[in-house]
């Protein structure tokens, strides 16, 4: 198990669930539309915020979203070590450095010394994209260069007194970033940010990113996470909740177990999915807690009981009718037109 870290009060490894983190695509140099954005992720359900620290002409606005931002700000530091120390002073809750573009050693030391003197977080963050060109040339662009890079910024780090540390091996190549993670996590105890860089649009993006981290969180490896996107933050932070839910992490949301509808199909099982989906949204909205582990809509007699009668409340179709189920016990046969009510209304009946 990783050890625990802190952001702003936001846990961060050792068995904590994994934290899910998104990046503004504001100008930091605009505080208003930066902390506009940091609210909407922060909605949306997003817990670590980064924004970019281009130039320091941007620290003062930077100064003024760490002080008013509801989440951890982090400040992402590329070429120029001075950019790092400047968000600290500014008030970031962490930096995220890159070993493959800032070249001055003595500056990075510190860098380092002053986050530990503050009991900042730092996040030793490599992409393959940016490589050490040592690191390239001993090893090539594999996991082994990845990890040689991060393993050397840790030493480095922690030489200066930083403890608070956290790493990411990031590529856009799904199996390299897999192999890279398990590679660092096989000999290291520091938390791991994980995620596919340059994912691509949402609509491969997000398989690709799926995959990447969801495989990752099921072997254990991860402690917090990005699902990059070239899309708007608040479509991160949906399509990671997506992933911790299929994961089994969102406790407060129910698993809705559907069918995928073939020839025996005889009710609008595509209308009752979405009718369920919303209305458990709508309860969530409204601070409702659903006391269901899994809510089952299904097609017919093939599976339906089966799975009705496994989860908390659930619906087998039949012929222009359903049977719902309550705690594996058949409660009501209806037809189809008072299907729906009726179950959405024993759903609202059990949830506060
Ligand atoms: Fe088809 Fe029935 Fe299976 Fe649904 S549960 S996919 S309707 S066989």
């Amino acid at each position: 198990m990783t050890r625990v870290i802190h952001l702003r009060g936001v846990a961060i490894g050792g068995g904590n669930p994994p934290v899910i983190q998104s990046m503004c695509n504001t100008d930091t140099g605009d505080a208003e539309a930066s902390l506009a954005q940091i609210r909407s992720v922060q909605e949306a359900g997003c817990q670590i915020i980064r924004l970019a620290i281009p130039r320091a002409e941007v620290l003062p606005a930077f100064a003024e979203i760490c002080r008013q931002s509801p989440l951890p700000v982090v400040a992402d530091i590329h070429f120029d070590w001075r950019l790092a120390l400047g968000a600290l002073e500014a008030g970031a809750d962490g930096i995220r450095v890159n070993p493959g573009n800032i070249r001055d050693l003595d500056g990075v030391r510190t860098v380092a010394r002053r986050a530990a003197e503050l009991g900042k977080v730092v996040r030793i963050g490599v992409n393959l994209g940016s490589l050490e060109p040592d690191c390239e040339r001993r090893f090539g662009r594999t996991a082994e260069a990845l990890v040689g890079s991060a393993e050397r910024f840790v030493e480095l780090f922690q030489g200066e007194g930083c403890q608070e540390l956290k790493v990411s091996l990031k590529a856009s190549d799904l199996r390299l970033t897999l192999e890279a993670n398990r590679l660092f996590a096989s000999s290291s105890d520091l938390p791991l940010h994980i995620g596919l860089t340059e994912a691509g649009l949402p609509e491969t993006g997000f398989l690709k990113s799926a995959i990447a981290i969801g495989s990752l969180l099921a072997e254990g490896i991860g402690d917090t996470f990005r699902v990059s996107l070239t899309a708007p933050p608040e479509e991160e932070i949906a399509a990671a909740r997506k992933i911790l839910e299929a994961l089994g992490y969102d406790k407060g949301r129910p698993q809705i177990v559907s069918c995928p509808t073939c020839g025996r199909t005889s009710i609008d099982l595509l209308s009752l999915v979405r009718a369920v989906q919303a209305e458990v949204d709508i309860l969530l909205s409204q601070g409702k807690k659903i006391p269901f582990r899994k809510i089952a809509v299904m097609g017919c007699e093939v599976n339906g009981p089966g799975e009705a009668r496994d989860a908390d409340i659930g619906i087998a179709g039949g012929k222009g009718k359903g049977l719902i189920f309550r705690h594996g016990e058949p409660v009501k046969m209806c037809q189809e037109a008072e299907l729906l009510p009726f179950f959405l209304q024993l759903m609202r009946d059990e949830c506060q």
